[in-house]
């Protein structure tokens, strides 16, 4: 018997039979490989170049040549690899001019920068919060939230999306009862493009002595000239807490927390997300630090995405966007999948997006633009789109 079929008959058998069900379920995933180019085109399984309109790459910063440059020359003086985690030896020199620059950015005393954003939100709320704590979260915020909310063991209550006076009422009734309190919400949206209230979360969070956290993975480059979702809402004094990525609009990979100089501190002693993980690789440091300077000193890039936003959404009669993500609601997830291949037949991927992730009867396509898309493939998208029968005018 060789390595390949050792897994005991019942661990395969299990694992057969969850894979079963979930496919009943229609909720199986499956990856496909994708070659991804510049300017959003891209192949998937070695078929035909599509336009993509599902990126997260807001800014088209994954593919500049300058932040490449800058990936490959740190490579070659630091190495492939961090080396070990970042409090033994793995914090080469990047790491101190990217925080700088975060914390610059995001108008906070300091900054410190995870493994992923995910790693960031695990590791940010457990340490923060615990036993005794009570934590309000929109109910629309990201996974990686739920897992560091579980993680601390604080008690978890959602609020309807976007809500602010749910979130008021379950503050006169439970605030009393609980040692800290944290308000958690995504500062964008992801599936449906818009933005946290975060000028009326920030005045209750005052009002009561709660903390309120923000998660800008789709904000920052995209909203608030870049900087994020408490600047959009000319709220920056009234978020202590903004978390984000350095994945989505800096086309690199790595999360970070902008904070106060004592938060940030306890955070680098206890995060154990960023205690016990190696650090990244220094070419990761380096195309996110390039990324940022890009981000900064490019007039209108960050205004763009949400330019072609508002210009597919004006052709096709939906509601103006105010970030660059636009949901087009089909409702039926099988018409809403076969929308997502009609358009990919004309040259477009976008994602159809269904239940688990998005509540029942609210399938649909959802439209990620980019400072990299061409003009004209905004105008063509569009068009297929009108001719697919999607859109109001329809
Ligand atoms: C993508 C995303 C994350 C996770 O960030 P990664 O760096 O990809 O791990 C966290 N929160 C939100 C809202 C996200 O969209």
């Amino acid at each position: 018997m060789n390595q390949k079929d050792s897994a005991p008959n019942s661990l395969n058998a299990f694992a057969l039979k969850k894979l079963k069900v979930l496919e009943a379920k229609n909720q199986r995933r499956v990856l496909h490989s994708t070659t991804r180019c510049s300017e959003m085109r891209l192949s998937v399984d070695g078929g035909p170049t599509l336009v993509s309109f599902t990126d997260n790459d807001y800014l088209g910063l994954s593919t500049h040549p300058e932040v490449i440059r800058a990936s490959v020359e740190a490579t070659e003086k630091y190495g492939a690899g961090a080396g070990a985690s970042r409090l033994v030896t793995g914090s080469h020199p990047l790491y101190d001019a990217l925080e700088a620059k975060l914390a610059e950015v995001k108008g906070t005393e300091d900054a410190v920068v995870f493994g992923s954003g995910y790693l960031a939100n695990v590791g940010i709320i457990s340490t923060l919060m615990g036993v005794g704590d009570l934590i309000i979260a929109d109910e629309l915020v990201h996974n990686s939230i739920h897992t560091g909310m579980q993680l601390s063991k604080a008690k978890v209550t959602s609020f309807r999306h976007n809500d602010t006076q749910h979130v008021a009422d379950i503050l006169e009734k439970e605030r009393n009862q609980y040692r800290n309190v944290m308000i958690v919400v995504d500062g964008v949206y992801s599936m449906d493009g818009d933005i946290a209230p975060l000028q009326k979360l920030g005045q209750l969070a005052k009002e009561h002595n709660a903390w309120l956290m923000t998660d800008d993975a789709h904000a920052l480059g995209t909203v608030g000239g870049g900087r994020g979702s408490a600047h959009a809402c000319d709220a920056a004094g009234l978020v202590p807490l903004q978390m984000g990525t350095l994945s989505k609009s800096l086309g690199a990979y790595g999360g970070y927390l902008a904070a106060s100089k004592p938060v940030i501190d306890l955070i680098k002693t206890r995060a154990r997300s960023l205690i016990y993980t190696t650090g990244l690789p220094p070419g990761t440091v380096a195309a996110a630090l390039k990324a940022l300077e890009i981000m900064t000193s490019t007039p209108g890039l960050t205004e763009r995405p949400t330019a072609l936003a508002r210009r597919f959404a004006s052709i096709l009669a939906l509601p103006e966007p105010v970030t660059p993500l636009v949901p087009l609601i089909i409702g039926e997830e099988a018409a809403t999948m076969e929308a997502a291949t009609k358009l990919t037949d004309a040259g477009f991927k976008v994602a159809g997006i269904r239940p688990p992730t998005v509540p029942a009867g609210t399938s649909r396509l959802r439209f990620c633009f980019s400072a990299s898309h061409r003009d004209e493939d905004v105008e063509e998208l569009a068009k297929a789109c009108l001719a697919l029968g999607l859109g109001s005018k329809a």
